[in-house]
C-alpha cells in the first residue's frame, strides 16, 4: 500500500494553486467537480484524464501525476471548458499553463505532441494563420514518418480543405504576433522570425 504524506501533499497543494494563480490567472481552488468541463470538452473522449480529473489532480497537491497527463497536449485550447465553467476556475488556461511548464522544466511526455505544437505555434508566430502542408510535412519528418497520413492529401486538396501553398498572410498577423510573442515569453521560446529556417518547419 502506498503511503501518503498528508502534510508535504498539503503544501504542495497551496504551491500549486499559488502557482497557476499567479502565473496563469487560474484557481483550482475554487473547482467543486461538477464536470460540466469535461462534459463539454471536444476531445475529452481521447483523454486519459478528463479536465476536471486534472483540476483534482492540481488540488490535491499530486504534482508528478498532473505533469503526466497526456490530456494537456491533446487540448486544442478551444476554451469551451472555461466558458462551461460555473466557478470561473479557467481549466483551459489550467491547460496551457501545464503545457508551457513541462516545456520549461524539459519534461515533456509526449514527444510527438511537443513537436506538433512547436510546429504549429512557429507557423503561426510567423504568418498570423498556419501553412497546413508545411505542418503536416515537417511534422512528418521530424518524426521519421514522411509519408505518414500522405494518402489523405490528394483527396483534401481536390476538395480545398489543403492547400499546396500558404495561404496570404493573415490580416490580423499584428495581433497574433503580440500574442505570440507574450506566448514566447512565458514558455522562453524565441519568436520565429528570430530562429533558423524559413515557413517549412
Ligand atoms: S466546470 Fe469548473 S467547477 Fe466544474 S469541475 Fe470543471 S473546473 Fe471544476
Ligand atoms: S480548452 Fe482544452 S480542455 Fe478545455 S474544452 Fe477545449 S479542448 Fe477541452
Amino acid at each position: 500500500m502506498n503511503t501518503v504524506n498528508i502534510t508535504s501533499t498539503l503544501a504542495e497543494a497551496q504551491r500549486i494553486r499559488q502557482d497557476l494563480k499567479t502565473k496563469y490567472d487560474a484557481d483550482v481552488g475554487k473547482c467543486y467537480q461538477c464536470g460540466k468541463c469535461s462534459a463539454g470538452c471536444p476531445v475529452a473522449f481521447a483523454m486519459d484524464t478528463p479536465p476536471h480529473k486534472v483540476i483534482q489532480l492540481a488540488k490535491l497537491g499530486l504534482y508528478d501525476e498532473m505533469m503526466e497527463c497526456h490530456s494537456t497536449w491533446l487540448c486544442a485550447t478551444c476554451h469551451t471548458c472555461s466558458a462551461r465553467c460555473p466557478r470561473e476556475v479557467h481549466p483551459s488556461r489550467i491547460m496551457e499553463g501545464l503545457r508551457i511548464e513541462a516545456r520549461n522544466q524539459g519534461s515533456v511526455k509526449v514527444r510527438p505532441l511537443d513537436i506538433f505544437h512547436t510546429k504549429f505555434m512557429k507557423l503561426v508566430g510567423k504568418r498570423g494563420r498556419v501553412y497546413e502542408m508545411a505542418l503536416m510535412l515537417g511534422y512528418n519528418l521530424s518524426v521519421g514518418r514522411p509519408l505518414k497520413d500522405a494518402g489523405f492529401a490528394p483527396k483534401m486538396i481536390l476538395n480545398k480543405k489543403l492547400s499546396l501553398f500558404p495561404h496570404t498572410t493573415s490580416k490580423a498577423r499584428k495581433e497574433v504576433r503580440k500574442i505570440h510573442e507574450r506566448y514566447n515569453r512565458m514558455s522562453n521560446t524565441p519568436h520565429p522570425d528570430q530562429t533558423s529556417g524559413g515557413d517549412t518547419p
